[in-house]
């Protein structure tokens, strides 16, 4: 079958698109790998109509009904390759053997993928009492102790910035990242305490941090930890593959007013673009995109 569109990313920024596209009443398909990081965090706190969060996992999952409802397709499967055709783009699929799909059109709304090495038993807690951005939940730590786990320069910084909110503050740096005096004078003129060495095990009830165990044995309490340990992964494969401009730090860039990328009937929304990568913020793009979408197929 040939689709009017495959949205590869069933998040934020894919599920809203899909709902756009579906409200149309075109042949749509998400391929979605069901990971990413809406599927992580676990509590948005700075979205209209919320006030008291919203889990990432129920917007996906009641943003699916949503699209289902509207005719959308939806297929858990990772999109491996991507190649352009005279009626638009190929798709194959990680272990497809052989199966593809076609669409007239191509949104990519693959996100961002951050680096966190190992600390599986976080999982409940993030976005409620473990967070990644400082925008985002920066002002779930005012006042309050917070751990920075972390490597190199992403903790410094993580660190610096949430001075805005306390001035608690411990940078743990779990994986060294060669950090120099320079940024361990800046830590040490904020008052920002640091301590070079791995955490063996993080304390957690529930959907709440606790403390942290450190190689040593010391043991550090705190209700509130940051993750930094920066090379996260902008999804962006797909694009480089049909040629789209990409920024230095592989961010897909695209026309701010429709979304599409430098390569015709190919767009991207979300956190892949060059973007403020937050859920409202994603969600427009989501939008803008499938208008415009809808547009070029008229
Ligand atoms: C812990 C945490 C807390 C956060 N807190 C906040 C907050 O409080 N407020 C806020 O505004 N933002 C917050 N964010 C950021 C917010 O989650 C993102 O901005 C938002 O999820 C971006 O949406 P997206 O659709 O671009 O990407 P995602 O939500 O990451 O979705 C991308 C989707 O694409 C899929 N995908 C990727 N590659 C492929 C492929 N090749 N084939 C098929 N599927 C693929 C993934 O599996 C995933 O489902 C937080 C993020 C994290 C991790």
């Amino acid at each position: 079958m040939l689709y009017d569109c495959i949205i590869v990313g069933g998040g934020i920024a894919g599920l809203q698109a899909a709902i756009q596209l579906g409200r149309y009443e075109h042949k749509v398909l998400v391929l979605d790998a069901a990971d990413g990081r809406s599927a992580i965090c676990r509590s948005y706190r700075n979205v209209l109509g919320w006030p008291k969060g919203v889990d990432g996992q129920e917007l996906r999952r009641t943003g699916r009904l949503q699209a289902e409802r509207l005719g959308i397709q939806f297929m858990e499967m990772e999109a491996e390759r991507a190649y352009q055709t005279e009626k638009g783009f190929l798709l194959s699929v990680k272990n497809g053997e052989g199966v593809t799909f076609s669409a007239k059109r191509l949104l990519l709304a693959t996100g961002v993928k951050d680096r966190i090495p190992g600390f599986e038993e976080l999982r409940p807690c993030m976005g409620k009492s473990v967070f990644i951005c400082p925008d985002c939940d920066g002002y779930e730590a005012r006042g309050e102790r917070t751990l920075i786990i972390g490597s190199g320069k992403a903790g410094v910084n993580m660190a610096l910035t949430l001075l805005y909110w306390t001035r608690d503050l411990i940078y743990i740096e779990h994986e060294p990242g060669g950090i120099g005096a320079s940024e361990l004078s800046r830590l040490e003129e904020h008052g920002i305490s640091y301590i070079g060495q791995p955490v063996s095990r993080t304390i957690v009830e529930d959907t709440s941090i606790k403390g942290v165990v450190l190689m040593d044995g010391q043991q550090i309490e705190s209700r509130k930890a940051f993750l930094a340990f920066g090379g996260n992964e902008v999804r962006s494969g797909l694009a480089v593959q049909l040629g789209a401009a990409v920024s230095e730090n592989g961010h897909i860039e695209v026309d701010p007013r429709s979304k599409q990328t430098s390569v015709p009937y190919l767009w991207a929304a979300g956190d892949v673009t060059v973007h403020s990568e937050q859920l409202a913020i994603a969600m427009g793009d989501g939008s803008q995109a499938a208008i415009w979408i809808h547009k070029s197929l008229l």
